[in-house]
């Protein structure tokens, strides 16, 4: 009875606003999707597809799930979207009515986006830059109309822009559910760059989205998170000016912006501090590392975050983490708008094709035309889309399984857990040791969790004997694991087998003892006077007094085979001098190598090559020092030992 009383409901509500009845996606045999506990049913599930309208007049056609051509604000809502994002600049056209790119997004956009937005039930979300193009962290230009005007004229032109914007978009019956004042804004905003003429702006806009649209929420939108002193500090002086705004939202870029815990505390404290709601007004993560338009991307190769592979699934769990940490982890927290996820390639062809159409229809992130207003960047680099491979829909417009994330979040979507993503493997085997390869891999797993898995490695005996015997060397292998491909790299290297063999550990594994007294006889730290690293062993006795020491390290568990020492040594005012390196061997000197000083920064070294060690056997390796001293007495540096297994 409830059930049908409450769908009756809602079905009369949705006919009353002109909204279609939407089927939303119940599951995917593909994508595992984690529930996220505590959603309201008012959670924003942003996407921002500002570029659409340019996209389909270059050609793009979306499609829904069922492989035929759709609306993509059908697809959007059937996805579990509830919100769209579209960016609004002043005036980005040239005098000749070229557009600058990026959609060429004005008002206008906004109405067109807008209206077939709400036909779905979507809510508007609009994003006022205050400016003729894009503005973010390092650029906030004022619009060409409103350089040179005071102060006080830009904050009239601004509310009145604002206000008549606004009434565009409620003449057209947009359901406009939030306005943002200013895009980025970090310490800047339509030129200004002190706060106390920042704040005016805001202000003007706020109070033209109350009057406009008072059951909007006014939110102001800052990136950066990852230094929360510059939300602290903004947000402080937002309240001092007391400022009308109810949401302060960041972009959360996972490569750039911090960590999702830093994320979530710096959120919670202003939500908590000055009682607002906060959200990640704009994120994204990509679903592979290709460029599929001929135009280079921010992130590709390499641009991984831990734990996200770049596929679909990698995709989806990235942004479910993000939507997790809003709902559940961060005080006030309200929502996640995605960014634009719909801005795929205008044609697979070639460059020039391409760049017709963005120049054309405003579907690149810039066009040349640009030059007018933003000569040093877009002016210069203009191109096509950025974030291709960052879309939630694939290169011919097709939808991905991860854009079902913002219904399936609600629910969970059980789907088989396999491995997603295997990490390479390092192997490191000294020379004189087995070769063996790692019988498992680390695999990221569907649902984000990490696991061992077992590896078939793509090497025959020959090959692991060529790697075992083949001396000091780096070896890249492949192997299949999971099905999926694993590589490793096998470093063949030389082990030196002492502790703290230059010192840099104290005298640790050291016997060093004076055969007569000495001066100073210890561990001294002075870059200057060290063979490599901070440290070396020092000594010194003054004039007339014989300097005798030995410094020595016991090693153990050594297999049976031929071993190389080395060590250096350099000093001065020595007299008459016996040093030498050696190696004992169940407490008999077995070899030696002599040595000397001559003076400063003069380096000598030994080195006893191919010494044999008996399995078992007590191996000791040292160096022996008798100076008689001159001048002010002998003194000296010792550094660099090194014990590894001779070729
Ligand atoms: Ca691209």
């Amino acid at each position: 009875m409830v059930l049908v009383t409450a769908a009756a409901l809602l079905l009369g509500l949705l006919a009353g606003c002109g909204a279609q009845k939407i089927d939303k996606v119940t599951g995917s045999s593909f994508l595992y999707v984690r529930k996220v506990e505590n959603l309201p049913e008012d959670f924003i599930m942003g996407m921002d597809v500002s570029s659409v309208l340019a996209e389909e007049a270059s050609g793009v056609k979306y499609y829904g799930y069922d492989g035929k051509e759709q609306e993509i604000f059908l697809t959007l809502a059937q996805s579990g979207v509830n919100y769209i994002r579209v960016r609004v600049w002043n005036d980005p056209f040239d005098a000749d009515g070229n557009g600058f790119g990026g959609g060429n997004c004005t008002v206008d956009t906004a109405v067109g986006i807008g209206k077939r937005a709400t036909k779905y039930g979507l809510k508007l979300l609009v994003d006022f830059h205050y400016s003729d193009f894009w503005a973010d962290p390092a650029k906030q230009m004022a619009p060409r109309a409103w350089e040179g005007m005071s102060i006080e004229e830009k904050t009239e032109a601004a509310y009145n822009y604002t206000k008549e914007s606004l009434q565009k978009l409620k003449d057209a019956k947009v359901d406009v559910g939030m306005v943002q004042i200013g895009n980025e804004t970090n310490g800047a905003l339509a030129g200004e760059k002190v706060w106390f003429n920042i704040q005016y702006l805001m202000q003007a806009g706020s109070k033209a989205v109350r009057e406009v649209f008072p059951g909007a929420l006014v939110a102001l939108h800052f990136a950066n998170p990852e230094t929360p002193d510059r939300y602290r500090s903004w947000a402080s002086k937002l309240d001092y000016y007391s400022l009308d705004y109810d949401v302060f939202a960041s972009s959360y870029y996972p490569y750039w912006h911090g960590s999702l815990e830093n994320l979530a505390s710096i959120l919670s404290e202003i939500a908590e501090t000055y009682n607002k709601k906060v959200m990640v007004m704009e994120t994204s993560y990509a679903y592979t590392a290709e460029d599929m338009d001929f135009s280079g991307n921010t992130i590709g190769e390499g641009g991984e975050v831990k734990g996200y592979p770049f596929s679909v699934q990698g995709q989806a769990n990235c942004v479910v983490d993000v939507i997790d940490t809003i709902a559940n982890k961060t005080r006030n927290g309200i929502g996640v708008v995605y960014w634009e996820g719909a801005w795929i390639t205008v044609g697979t062809e070639s460059w020039e094709k391409n760049h017709e159409l963005w120049e054309k229809h405003g579907s690149g992130w810039a066009s040349s035309y640009a030059a007018v207003y933003d000569p040093k960047d877009a002016g210069k680099y203009y191109g096509g889309s950025a974030v291709d491979n960052q879309a939630m829909f694939d290169s011919s417009g097709h939808p991905l399984e991860s854009l079902k994330l913002f219904q399936l979040v609600r629910t969970g979507n059980a789907a088989e857990i396999k491995a997603e993503a295997i990490e390479s493997a390092e192997v490191v085997c000294d020379v004189a040791q087995k070769l063996e390869l790692p019988r498992t891999v680390s695999a990221i797993m569907t649902d984000g969790s990490r696991q061992s898995i077992p590896v078939e490695w793509n090497v025959d005996q020959a090959q692991m004997d060529k790697m075992q015997n083949g001396g000091v060397a780096r070896y890249e292998i492949t192997g299949t694991a999971g099905g999926l491909a694993a590589k490793a790299s096998v470093s063949m290297v030389k082990f030196n087998y002492l502790k703290s063999p230059g010192f840099e550990e104290g005298d640790e594994g050291w016997t060093i003892n004076a055969i007569l007294p000495m001066d100073q006889l210890y561990v001294e730290e002075k870059e200057g006077d060290s063979l490599s690293g901070v440290k070396h062993l020092h000594f010194w006795n003054s004039a007339g007094k014989t300097v005798e020491f030995t410094a020595e390290q016991k090693v153990d568990g050594l297999k049976e085979g031929g071993y190389d020492f080395t060590i250096s040594i350099m000093g001065g005012d020595g007299g008459a001098t016996e040093i030498y390196a050696y190696v004992k061997e169940n407490g008999e000197i077995v070899a030696t190598e002599p040595l000397k000083i001559t003076s400063w920064n003069e380096w000598h070294t030994a080195k006893i090559a191919g010494v044999h060690h008996s399995e078992g056997a007590e191996f000791i390796v040292g160096i022996y020092v008798r100076c008689t001293g001159s001048g002010n007495g002998a003194w000296g540096k010792i550094d660099e030992a090194i014990l590894n297994f001779a070729d």
